[in-house]
């Protein structure tokens, strides 16, 4: 191995431990928990089912991919286009596509749902503090759900509608008023 390989930083998504890898390298094992982690990117695109999809990298599900997956694990961030079942744990931001039917739980530092998406049937948690090798969530029994999720028709939720319900929005308002009202 040569000395001058320049490396990068990934988190293992099994205990969160931070540990440096070759800039190129596809799988290492973590230093802390000693289980061998894969640290590429996962890019998926077709209909495919999985029992995990873990890496220290991003995982990026496109527009006409379906996703069937027990647990999503991403250190890096998850971006979903096409259609996922499953919970995704992530240790950088999600982003949910403005066509993306999303069913499942999220645990991630941040969450990005664009216009028209379609998000349900999950626990979200939104925490800069990410703990990774949940076993309640990982190691939880494989579901065989009965089909595989179908990407749209689905009901879009009108966001816009949704988000004038919320009421930090009203206190936004609220507050809006009382400077007006002062200034
Ligand atoms: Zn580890």
């Amino acid at each position: 191995m040569s000395k001058h390989m320049p490396q990068r930083q990934v988190r293992c998504y099994h205990c969160g431990h931070a540990l440096q890898v070759g800039e190129r390298a596809l799988t290492t094992m973590c230093t802390h928990c000693y289980r061998g982690l894969r640290v590429d990117d996962v890019v998926i695109r077709g209909k495919e089912s999985f029992a995990a999809v873990q890496t220290c990298g991003m995982v990026i599900i496109h527009r006409k991919a379906r996703v069937l997956a027990n647990v999503v694990q991403a250190s890096m961030g998850v971006q979903v286009e096409g259609a996922l079942r499953g919970d995704v744990i992530s240790g950088g931001p999600v982003l949910i596509g403005a066509k993306a039917v999303w069913k499942g739980g999220c645990r991630a530092p941040s969450l990005h749902i664009q216009d028209g998406a379609s998000v349900g049937g999950g626990w979200f948690e939104i925490t800069p503090d990410v703990r990774f090798g949940d076993p309640a969530i990982v190691d939880k029994p494989l579901q065989t759900p009965k089909s595989m999720p179908e990407p749209g028709p689905e009901p879009v939720r009108d966001l816009r509608e949704y988000i004038r319900t919320l009421p930090i929005r009203q206190t936004a308002r609220d507050n809006e008023q009382l400077s007006t009202r002062t200034g």
